[in-house]
């Protein structure tokens, strides 16, 4: 098991002025000088530093390391997934998963690995759910139409944004790494069904509509607002009285 530390934003970048800082430091023929020699300390004021690097090595170390989670232990143990744990993503605003991991495959009953392209960065239990969909819905679908799956075609994962990317809109459930969208689905003989495509197969892509709506509280596709003519949007939002929006219109 490998544990990464995630930074959402400007991971590994440098800024202008670390970028400056980088150049003035390049190598040169100067012999360097060594720094200045610190005043020398008293034994209580040494002891006061330790104290304080110490506190600061701690706090580091705490933060990079994932709290244990059994939402994220049952899904790793459930031999349903093919994932990487990783540190929980925190901020900014209300944007951040708790326990989430990294998923990049479904394991089907038969053992069989099922890509989900890309990578997808989600909360551990909606990796857990979406796995139960693609094993007990989708799966047996794509056996009708073509032989079962061998590739789920996704887009988005964790994203810290608005719904729809609209300025001013209310923070979407990808912000809480509880949604996936998915752009098709590819079968054996590497025959791909796009979301963007239901001509070519309206039986299969309605009957992924209907089991998506049963299982998920959120499922928009093409037809619902403009926003989704090329992927399916899936999501586990709970609304008051148990609302449930199911939007995708078949041809
Ligand atoms: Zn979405």
């Amino acid at each position: 098991m490998v544990f990464v530390f995630i930074c959402p934003a400007n991971s590994g970048r440098l800024s202008p002025s670390s970028h400056h800082a980088r150049r003035v430091q390049e190598p040169s023929d100067a012999v360097p000088t060594p720094p200045p020699r610190p005043p020398d300390l008293t034994p209580a004021q040494a002891a006061k530093t330790r104290a304080t690097e110490t506190r600061v090595i701690e706090t580091h170390s705490q933060q990079a390391a994932p709290a244990p989670d059994a939402a994220c232990t049952h899904a790793m143990s459930s031999k349903r997934l093919v994932a990487e744990l990783v540190s929980p993503v925190i901020g900014p605003d209300q944007c951040g998963i708790a326990a989430p991991l990294k998923l990049s495959a479904i394991i089907l009953a038969n053992g069989a690995r099922i890509p989900v392209e890309p990578i997808s960065l989600v909360r551990c239990d909606f990796a857990e759910a979406f796995a139960d969909w693609v094993r007990e819905d989708l799966e047996p679908l794509a056996q009708i139409s073509g032989g079962g799956l061998t590739k789920i075609l996704g887009s988005d994962g964790y994203e810290c944004r608005s719904r729809n990317r609209v300025v001013g809109a209310i923070i979407s459930e990808h912000a809480a790494g509880d949604a996936l969208d998915l752009r098709g689905f590819t079968l054996h003989g590497g025959r791909t069904l796009l979301i963007a495509s239901v001509s070519e197969d309206p039986g299969f892509m309605t009957q992924v509509r209907d089991k998506s709506c049963a299982r998920f509280t959120t499922v928009l596709g093409p037809g619902s607002d403009g926003y989704h003519q090329t992927h399916m949007h899936v999501d586990r939002k709970v609304r008051r009285n148990g609302y449930r929006v199911c939007q995708w219109k078949m041809g």
